[in-house]
């Protein structure tokens, strides 16, 4: 099989990964047009260094053979889709190739488990070993571990990646055991456990071999079992306190040509990703906890951000005067964010603040106004019932996507 025709075929099966979060894009190229430029390059996708460049990576699996069935996977044993497989030295080819014609800053390498986990492993290490040993490739590298892999392969893979990462799957235990029954949460967690113990010694002793700068992250498929977002989250959380995660990566479960029963036939709503993510923010950067952002029924507010809706059912705590708020419920204000919170508190230590300021910081005036007081300002609807202010401030509904292939990854 050619190259092309390889790369085909392992970027389309690498979609499914949510790790690189933009590769959603629509499809788009200036065939006919003006303009240069497209989002349709095989296996091309985007993503974030520890220092916040966006970064474009070459996102490819090492194979889409896999002896596992995972019920959600396109990749499973008996999914029947074409087949092919990357040699390393064809792996390494591509990115050098591509790096030096600048199409990409780095890898994203992940694969289906080939005769045995330490075996895939090896193969994942020797492409990175290759690529920075002979090629000298300064670039990003993102490397997924196989979860019952020696764990000398993933302390190398660790020498050679910017990042790790161990896929939780699914939310729970349980959805785990029935629809990926060869994988075990307790292997998972182990090889979370020892990626975080190698990243702790890097920390403790600057000395230590390099490992994983970019730290780890995981992937967990959203719509694919029962799991509400209540369940989703509070996984997220007990994954990032026990495992030191930099990033949960939410991705919406894509039914594929001939799903078994044990999964549902539509894809969840978009929206709920979207929403997860929100959440997911909130919880990493704003200090909220799962119980305080849920609603009773379980599942986060798809028509209004969990901001807006933790907001609205904690009207006791508003209007806020931000003139003399804690800083952390300042940045709980829907419409205003970490950075103009700080703005704020800055602000204030020098003059009173004023309604004006806050349109000068470009606040979202419209999501602010009933919930802020400032020198002269106090709402007028103030005492509006939620519900009403909801519906002012819910999103308008999208239109559906006519072209479903179009919202995988
Ligand atoms: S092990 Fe990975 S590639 Fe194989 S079926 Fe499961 S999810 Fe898919």
């Amino acid at each position: 099989m050619e190259l092309n025709d390889k790369l085909e075929i392992l970027a389309d099966a690498a979609k499914y990964d949510a790790s690189c979060a933009s590769s959603g894009a629509p499809k788009r190229n200036s065939i006919g047009k003006d303009g240069f430029g497209a989002t349709t390059g095989m296996g091309i996708c985007h993503s974030y260094t520890p220092d916040g460049r966006c970064v474009s990576l070459l996102k490819v699996l090492l194979t889409n053979y896999c002896l596992y069935d995972c019920q959600y996977c396109v990749n499973r044993r008996s999914s029947n889709v074409p087949r092919a497989r990357f040699t390393v030295a064809e792996v390494v080819k591509l990115t050098t190739d591509f790096y030096l014609r600048n199409y990409i800053d780095g890898l994203f390498l992940s694969s289906g488990i080939i005769q045995s986990a330490d075996y895939t492993m090896e193969q994942l290490v020797q492409v990175a070993r290759e690529l920075r040993e002979v090629h000298q490739f300064r670039g990003y590298i993102h490397l997924k571990t196989i979860p019952d892999a020696d764990p000398a392969l993933i302390a190398a893979a660790g020498r050679y990646a910017d990042r790790l990462s161990v896929n939780i799957e699914l939310p729970s235990h349980d959805s785990v055991q029935k629809l990926a029954p060869e994988k075990s949460v307790h292997t998972i967690k182990l090889a979370m456990g020892s990626i975080r113990r190698k990243l702790d010694e890097k920390a403790e002793e600057p000395r230590a071999p390099r490992f994983a700068p970019a730290g780890q992250s995981t992937q967990m498929i959203v719509g694919a079992d029962a799991s509400d977002d209540q369940q989703i989250l509070t996984t997220a959380e007990t994954l990032y306190g026990s495992y030191k995660l930099k990033r949960v990566y939410y991705s919406a479960f894509s039914p594929i040509p001939q799903s078994p029963k044990s999964v549902p036939l539509a894809p969840p709503p978009m929206q709920r990703e979207h929403r997860l993510y929100q959440a997911d923010f909130l919880l990493r950067s704003y200090g909220f906890q799962v119980n305080e952002l849920l609603p009773a029924s379980g599942n986060l507010a798809l028509d209004i951000d969990p901001k807006l809706a933790w907001a609205l059912s904690h009207r006791e705590h508003f209007p806020l005067d931000l003139n003399r708020a804690e800083p952390h419920m300042i940045a709980r204000v829907p419409g205003i964010g970490l950075r103009n919170a700080q703005r704020i508190v800055e602000l204030r230590r020098l003059r009173q603040v004023r309604y004006a300021d806050l349109s000068r910081l470009r606040c979202s005036m419209k999501k602010i106004s009933p919930f802020i007081i400032t020198a002269d300002y106090f709402p007028a609807n103030d005492s509006s019932p939620s519900e009403h202010l909801r519906r002012a401030m819910a999103e308008a509904p999208q239109q559906m996507n006519l072209w479903p292939e179009l919202q995988a990854a």
